[in-house]
């Protein structure tokens, strides 16, 4: 297995991004997605979320409504340490999972991580980052994605900065232009990542310790 990272701020193109290197043959383990699978009506993650944060973040057809979730830990920071203290862990056991499914196959794994510069990890091959100015984000998110223009610069000032993320990056993907453009460079980005070399079959995937939270974790200290 070769295992690689990407990552990119909201609307940048790692889903596209994520196609097309499937389209080549890699595996892509998408942690957005684990988040919402792992939250599904009926698993014990849902359960525990309704114990913690009452009923009301339950949907009438029993689902978790995301955005009573979201209200609630917005101005709160215990609860949303809460939240983690709950997801984190169930999400990272699946990661490890797949990973562990692919390790002994030669195959391309590509770990698809929207918080990757936020929340570091150790133990991958390299960084591939999708990166693009701010203005392409908003545009891309208010023409394809239904996103109010105030609402898409308020989710990308909360994340990692353009310069942040690109510190972290050993191969990063400019999709700033069109179409064409991205795709001739998933060929050059699929030459490198069939250029690393493969990770041992009984590659154990690291963790990441959880994140510390909020800056100032604890007032009263
Ligand atoms: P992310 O997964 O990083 O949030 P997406 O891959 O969903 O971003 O891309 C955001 C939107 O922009 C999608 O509607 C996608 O189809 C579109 N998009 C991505 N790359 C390009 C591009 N190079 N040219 C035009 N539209 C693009």
């Amino acid at each position: 297995m070769i295992l690689v990272g990407l990552t990119g701020g909201i609307g940048s193109g790692k889903s596209t991004v994520s196609l097309l290197l499937e389209g080549k043959g890699a595996i892509i383990i998408d942690a957005d997605a684990i988040v919402r699978e792992v939250q599904l009506p009926g698993s014990p993650v849902l359960t525990e979320l309704a114990a913690k944060f009452g009923s009301e973040v339950l949907a009438a057809d029993g689902s978790l409504d995301r955005q009573a979730v979201a209200n609630i830990v917005f101005t709160d920071p215990d609860a949303l340490k809460a939240l983690n203290a709950i997801v984190h862990p169930a999400v990272g056991k699946e990661m490890n999972r797949r990973m562990i499914e692919q390790r002994t196959t030669d195959r391309v794994v590509i770990l698809d991580i929207p918080l990757l510069t936020e929340n570091p990890r150790e133990g991958l091959q390299g960084k591939i980052v999708v990166d693009v100015p701010i203005e392409v984000q908003v545009e891309r998110l208010v023409n394809f994605r239904g996103f109010a223009e105030e609402d898409a610069r308020a989710r990308i000032s909360r994340q990692a900065t353009r310069e942040q993320r690109l510190e972290t990056a050993d191969f990063v993907i400019d999709n700033s232009g069109d179409l064409e453009s991205l795709t001739a460079q998933i060929d050059q980005l699929w030459t490198w990542l069939v250029s690393l070399p493969q990770l041992p079959a009984d590659y154990e995937p690291i963790t990441p310790t959880p994140n510390a939270g909020p800056k100032s974790p604890n007032k009263n200290t």
